[in-house]
């Protein structure tokens, strides 16, 4: 996948946190992408996690599976078990991006009480949420493309695959995520509105959270992106021993 590299030096980081928050389309992914070539810290999309237990047929898969097709919120216990399991794994040692959670109150403070308990030293920790244009989220879902096979995803606008409806890396199927049925686009945005607006207040209540344009070109977004990261001295979280 393109990366656009913005120093010379892959920074070599201590255990870092990044939360993006954005609704649906808003370009997590992509720039949790750019975040991990510039920082070397792994994405933890929880929307991907659970669309691979889904292609995996698991048990958790079947669960998750009834809501997001129907744009809902998969239960918050779910979830954070599945972070909780993914976070703990070697690649995070340094840090990771989440993508896509917290995106309820239940999660943000979940996150809280599990960043106490577990991680004796300070975390830098920050939360970056993406402003989007309600018809600019519609422009892009509707040209969103998944990899049936791998799950990359791609925007036939402006990020199309090198074949048509195919994936560049396994040569697969393009599909369209059932979720991005227009219909289906409304309710995540209300359910993102109604759910997820909630936890950036929190956030900035406590003093975590930027904002960027997210109607920006994707290399503006990822520029800003990485002036706050380079500049901002991210609110430390006082650890407790384990
Ligand atoms: P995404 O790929 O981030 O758009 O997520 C796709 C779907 O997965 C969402 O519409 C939800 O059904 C589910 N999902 C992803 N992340 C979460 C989360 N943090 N909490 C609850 N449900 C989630």
């Amino acid at each position: 996948m393109h990366t656009q590299k913005y120093s010379s030096a892959t920074k070599s980081i201590s255990t870092k946190l990044l939360v993006l928050l954005g609704p649906p389309g808003a370009g997590k992914g992509t720039l949790a992408d750019q975040i991990a070539a510039e920082y070397n810290i792994p994405q933890i999309s929880t929307g991907e996690l659970l669309r691979l237990h889904v292609r995996r047929k698991t048990v958790l898969g079947t669960r998750a599976r009834t809501r997001a097709d129907r744009g809902l919120l998969v239960g918050d216990d779910l979830v954070c078990d599945m972070v909780a399991r993914r976070i703990t794994e070697p690649d995070c040692a340094r840090g990771a991006t989440l993508d896509g959670f917290p995106r309820t109150i239940g999660q943000a403070k979940w996150l809280d009480r599990y960043l106490d308990k577990y991680y004796r030293e300070h975390v830098p920790f920050i939360v970056l949420k993406l402003n989007v244009e309600e018809e600019e989220l519609f422009r892009r879902l509707s040209a969103r493309r998944l990899c049936s096979s791998c799950g990359r995803a791609y925007n036939i606008l402006v990020r199309p695959p090198n074949t048509a409806d195919a994936c560049d890396f396994d040569g697969e199927k393009l599909i369209t995520r059932r979720d991005d049925a227009q219909d289906l686009i409304h309710k995540r945005i209300r359910v993102y509105q109604q759910e997820t607006l909630p936890v950036a207040n929190y956030y900035r209540d406590k003093g975590q959270l930027r904002e960027i344009n997210g109607n920006a070109p994707v290399h503006s977004v990822a520029a800003e992106t990485m002036r706050i990261l380079q500049d901002a001295s991210f609110p430390q979280r006082q650890r407790q021993c384990r």
